[in-house]
């Protein structure tokens, strides 16, 4: 338990939320300023900063229950689509550094549009980007 840390303190009771859903290891609530209304974050209830601190045990756990968690939040929202995402280090917009997933119900309708897109100098380039991720696999 990181003091520090609003999602630990949440983890741990000391600041209340809209509990969606909990096990020993996780926790799922709403998030309190939604992108659209039913937008919930799944935490591993340690302190882990971000996904790749994460032990591969909890990574799993969490990825079965966002399954689980997602798939509710569908449901009770009616949405079209679900957005599942996670924001890791700063420069990715990580706000809050306890590792979390946002799961956001998307519709049809609802006027966001996503990130812009760039494109490779050349199929060379393109190539070289690969391979460079390629050789850094550990
Ligand atoms: P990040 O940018 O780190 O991926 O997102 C952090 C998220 O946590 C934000 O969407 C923000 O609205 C949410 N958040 C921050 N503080 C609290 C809080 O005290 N309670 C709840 N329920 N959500 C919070
Ligand atoms: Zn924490």
């Amino acid at each position: 338990m990181n003091s520090d840390c609003i999602f630990c303190r949440i983890a741990a009771g000391e600041i209340p939320c809209a509990k969606i859903y909990e096990s020993e290891e996780i926790l799922a609530f709403l998030d309190i300023a939604p992108v659209n209304k039913g937008h919930a974050l799944l935490i591993p209830k340690r302190h882990h900063e971000n996904f790749f601190d994460l032990p591969d045990e909890i990574a799993g756990v969490l990825l079965a229950d966002l399954k689980r968690v997602g798939a509710a939040v569908m449901a009770a929202t009616k949405a079209d689509g679900l957005n599942l995402g996670m924001n890791n280090y700063e420069a990715a917009g990580q706000l809050v550094m306890h590792a979390h997933f946002h799961l956001i119900p998307r519709f049809l309708d609802d006027g966001l549009n996503h990130w812009g897109q760039k494109s490779y100098e050349s199929q060379d380039e393109m190539n070289a980007f690969a391979e460079k991720i390629r050789s850094s696999l550990a």
